[in-house]
């Protein structure tokens, strides 16, 4: 059985905090990580929290207290990081399109770095040669994962030097003297098909020998997890085992010993996450029942930007009979968190809850229509500890010019 918090929890958590809150549960976080723990046991494996999908320092440090390392891909990111206690060296910094000045204030911190164009590679080797070793990000052009917005390793996306481009990667490294010590891709996010994992590594393998001083190869992530009652996860077992064969064959051509890499974002902290907010309407139109909550996409962006699933139960009314509703939230724009959806009947004033609302819940959260963000709550040895204020208004004008 998986750790949950309780739909009574819940509620008492609401009473408690008010609503819209977010509540993440710390136990849950725990058993995911033991989870690729066990099953990459075979491997030499490594795995790095990337926190761009739940940044609270006390989820960081919590994360960090299991022996995670972290990935970041902004210097905001890597600066919360290192002051939840992680190890420069055990962050990596995986940036996209940022200023060559942000990668030098990454290296002055120490953490490990990550390149993933070629003209950064160039000045980063031009600056400092063999000096401060990197990784590089190479986008091997694999079509991965449900959804095109979140797919990352396709012909047409920005991420990664392309694979076609090795020989002009190797011409910069050879001429500049840098010293290449981890090779990286990521390739999008829910990848159900560890095929997808498995390909990519073969074309990792591939150009492994490029770089003598390789130490790790890093897979990325975007391990899916089950978000409709009829979902299923990525089979790490599965993967854990064919990555191990992979790299011990690896092992036995070459000589060489190498790690590999994860950085799982989703997989670690979604189902670990609840979104408690409130009913404020039950509005009949001819056409549908609509239950307007107490919050917006300004607060969980997912439903309308990628039509991601997110199961809801109406908490305050559990045994109730079943009708169907369209959960809408009350932004002043379309904003639906769920179409049709059978919840038990909702009356005005019951708190709803979405799940595996932890990852890229709060954080993409904005205060669209001056509407103030949630706050968060996490669960730990079955206690509720507020780790984040609900805002103000003054928040509002913070950084207003008045
Ligand atoms: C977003 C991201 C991840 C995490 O993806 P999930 O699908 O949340 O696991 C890992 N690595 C990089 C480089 C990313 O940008």
């Amino acid at each position: 059985m998986s750790q949950i918090v309780s739909n009574q929890q819940l509620v008492q958590i609401a009473n408690k905090f008010g609503t819209p809150v977010y509540v993440y549960h710390a136990e849950r976080i725990t058993e995911q990580y033991q989870k690729l723990q066990t099953a990459f046991s075979k491997c030499n494996a490594q795995f790095f929290y990337a926190c761009k999908s739940l940044t609270n320092i006390n989820i960081l440090k919590h994360i960090n207290n299991l022996g995670a390392s972290l990935d970041c891909v902004s210097i905001n990111e890597v600066k919360l990081g290192l002051m939840a206690g992680f190890e420069a060296d055990n962050i990596l910094f995986t940036p996209n399109c940022v200023d060559f000045e942000e990668i030098l204030q990454a290296k002055d911190l120490g953490v490990k770095i990550n390149i993933d164009n070629i003209s950064i590679l160039e000045q980063f080797g031009n600056t400092f040669g063999n000096n401060y070793p990197v990784c590089i990000r190479v986008n091997p052009h694999i079509m991965a994962g449900g959804n095109f917005k979140i797919s990352t390793g396709h012909v047409d996306s920005k991420f990664g030097i392309s694979i076609h481009q090795m020989r002009h990667i190797e011409r910069v490294v050879k001429t500049t003297n840098l010293n290449v010590e981890g090779i990286h891709m990521h390739t999008g996010s829910e990848i159900k098909d560890v095929n997808v994992f498995l390909e990519g590594l073969e074309v990792m393998f591939t150009i492994a020998s490029h770089f003598p001083n390789l130490k790790y190869i890093d897979l990325g992530s975007g391990f899916k997890v089950p978000y409709q009652p009829t979902d299923s996860e990525t089979d790490l077992t599965s993967l854990g085992e064919k990555v191990a064969e992979a790299f011990s064959a690896f092992e036995n051509e070459t000589g060489k010993k190498i790690q590999v890499w994860f950085e799982p974002g989703k997989y670690l902290v979604s189902q670990a996450g609840y979104f408690v907010v409130k009913a404020n309407v039950i509005k009949q139109t001819p056409a549908t029942v609509f239950a307007g909550v107490n919050s917006g996409f300004n607060h969980l962006i997912r439903p309308m930007m990628y039509e991601a699933y997110h199961h809801i139960q109406n908490i305050s009314n559990e045994n109730a009979t079943e009708r169907i509703y369209t959960v809408v939230g009350n932004i002043c724009e379309t904003d639906t968190f769920a179409w049709d959806r059978k919840i038990t009947e909702v009356r005005e004033g019951d708190y709803l809850v979405f799940y595996n609302a932890g990852a890229y819940g709060f954080e993409m959260s904005s205060n669209f229509n001056s509407r103030l963000k949630p706050a968060e709550v996490m669960v730990e040895n079955g206690e509720a500890k507020l780790i984040r204020q609900r805002d103000v208004f003054e928040d509002l004008l913070r950084n207003q010019v008045l």
